[in-house]
């Protein structure tokens, strides 16, 4: 089988300068993509900015002979991340949303600051950086957006509230831009990667993290941003050489009632509690139409006893 390529097209990586984005872009650089490498270049709670880091990258992709071009705003300006794709290369194909800090504090800590800057950076930077592309992967019938979230939005981790919500916020997002965009080939998945990084480097145990390299993680991404790829709307959990993909389910559950025309008691709720919450049988939705299928043979099946 051939390799893959991206000759030919563009690619935005957010938050490119270190880590994940990082690797993401010299390796969509060295398979042919012109890579817009964007970084912000603030510390690791979101203070500051500085040109060092998307510059370093931009030079380290340019030595070995690929083509990329730095950008230094924020995600929350989309827009400007974008035009410099345009501006430079004259489309865009890819957008990475990758860009990431922490603000961890226990929950009475948080401040309206930590939660605002969180938010901002992970889900409305994901929100202006995909919305300025898509008009464009629109007309071209061809786009590809990541959003990456975390298992700490998957399953919580105590201190990050604030950036536990924003990364479930953004499986939210990934799932409806699929849905929005299969008619325009546009596919779009959340990643969830656990890797090496100054996100990470006082969190994980060190013989851990020195195994999670961020460059097993990166083929992964580009395997989703393929044009041979179909996957869509789903969640790729991906560490040190492993993938998998991770589905919300759905117990079978238990009717509360034996008839229409019953109401449902507390106590009807307490009685059954064990049926709902058995997982014996869980399923995956796989649309809101199926769900809605679902609710409706379950109120057939209360009209019409057996
Ligand atoms: P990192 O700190 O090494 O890289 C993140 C980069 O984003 C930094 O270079 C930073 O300057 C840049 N950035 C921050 N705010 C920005 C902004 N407003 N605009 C543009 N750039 C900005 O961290 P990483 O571990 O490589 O994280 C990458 C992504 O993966 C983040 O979204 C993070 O939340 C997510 N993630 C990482 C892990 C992990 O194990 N490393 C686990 C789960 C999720």
């Amino acid at each position: 089988m051939a390799e893959l390529s991206f000759n030919g097209r563009v690619v935005v990586v957010t938050g490119a300068g270190a880590g994940l984005g990082k690797s993401y872009a010299l390796l969509f650089a060295s398979r042919g993509a012109s890579v817009v490498v964007n970084d912000l270049g603030g510390g690791r709670s979101g203070d500051g900015s500085s040109t060092k880091a998307a510059d370093a990258v931009v030079q380290e992709i340019r030595s070995k002979g690929g083509k990329a071009v730095p950008n230094y705003d924020s995600v929350v300006d989309g827009e400007k991340i974008i035009q410099t794709a345009l501006d430079n290369f004259g489309r865009v194909d890819v957008v990475i949303n990758n860009a990431g800090i922490l603000r961890d504090r226990s929950f009475a800590r948080i401040s309206d600051n930590d939660w605002n800057l969180i938010l901002d950076v992970h889900l409305k930077g994901a929100f202006k950086v995909s919305q300025a592309a898509w008009p464009y992967f629109r007309k071209q019938n061809f786009g590809r957006i990541i959003v990456t979230s975390s298992c700490a939005g998957l399953l919580g981790n105590f201190g990050q509230a604030n950036y536990s919500a924003a990364k479930m916020a953004l499986v939210g997002l990934s799932n409806t831009l699929a849905i929005e965009g299969r008619k325009n080939n546009i596919n779009c998945n959340v990643l969830v990667p656990t890797a090496a990084s100054r996100l990470t480097e006082d969190i994980l145990p060190p013989d851990l993290y020195n195994e999670l390299k961020p460059e097993l993680i990166a083929p992964v991404v580009l395997w989703l941003c393929h044009e041979s790829c179909n996957e869509t709307g789903s969640i790729i959990e991906s560490a040190a050489g492993w993938a998998a993909k991770v589905q919300v389910v759905r117990g079978a559950g238990s009717l509360l009632r034996k008839s229409i025309t019953d109401i449902v008691t507390p106590e009807d709720v307490r009685d059954k509690w064990s049926a709902v919450t058995d997982m014996t049988n869980a399923s995956s939705p796989g649309n809101i139409q199926e769900s809605t299928v679902n609710l409706m043979i379950r109120l057939e099946g209360l009209k019409n006893p057996s």
